[in-house]
């Protein structure tokens, strides 16, 4: 592995060639460094190279961090993408910027119920499961209109459903990986013809993010390619 600075430059060259490829601007794909198990240091040297958006696991570990990461607070902005339980609602409502993995009704409810009004809307991703039997997290495909619907009349200025998010099985080959994601952005497009202005669609990782990008996905998720293992 190169130096952070190196490996995020790389990381954004994977992302141009993609979108280029795909007749797309490199500007419609942010780039989400995911820094769970990193040290805040880890992220403060992202963030002087560069980097704005990070995405956490745990909530805990991303508190901690965020905490001691206080002083750049206004210049960062963090995204929950691990699972999260009723319990920790509050917590993620008043710390974090965006929570991609809602994936039932009541998680939206107490996040608009607890997101200070102070604050801007809470952007949220619904967590589709896009592999059947084999991932027990996010919403089947059947219930994903409904539950769009719902989350999407919440109050606006408490939470902000922004789109769709999935972690595929992975796959192997260009085509394979594209299936989940071809998948997940035709759900997107359906919910806009029912009349939801949905924009963003979080897919891909490290070692698909080219097939993601190829899909129309706006936000990659790229933890090892930019920070190496995690042990
Ligand atoms: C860890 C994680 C990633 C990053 O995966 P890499 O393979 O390290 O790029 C992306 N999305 C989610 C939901 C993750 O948990």
């Amino acid at each position: 592995m190169g130096s952070i600075d190196a490996n995020l430059q790389e990381v954004k060259r994977r992302i141009a060639r993609a979108a280029d490829a795909a007749g797309r601007s490199a500007q419609s794909v942010t780039l989400l460094a995911v820094s769970k198990t990193f040290a805040p240091e880890t992220v403060r040297q992202a963030h002087a190279a560069g980097q704005r958006d990070f995405g956490e696991n745990y909530v805990q570990e991303a508190l901690a961090k965020i905490a001691a990461l206080a002083d750049l607070r206004t210049d960062l902005c963090w995204h929950l993408i691990g699972p999260l339980q009723s319990n920790k609602t509050r917590v993620v409502a008043e710390n974090f910027d965006w929570v991609h993995t809602v994936d039932r009704l009541k998680t939206a409810e107490r996040l608009a119920a607890q997101r200070p009004p102070a604050l801007p809307p809470l952007q949220l991703c619904l967590q589709v499961n896009v592999s059947g039997e084999a991932s027990k997290s996010g919403v089947v495909p059947d219930e994903l209109p409904a539950l769009a619907q719902a989350v999407a009349a919440l109050p606006r200025d408490r939470v902000r459903l922004r789109g769709l998010m999935s972690i595929p099985e992975p796959a192997d080959g260009f085509d394979a990986q594209r299936r989940p994601h071809r998948m997940l952005r035709e759900l997107l497009l359906a919910l806009n013809e029912q009349g939801l202005a949905l924009d963003t669609l979080s897919m891909g990782m490290s070692a698909d993010l080219e097939a993601a990008v190829a899909e129309g996905a706006t936000l990659v998720r790229v933890g090892r390619a930019l920070f190496g293992a995690r042990s």
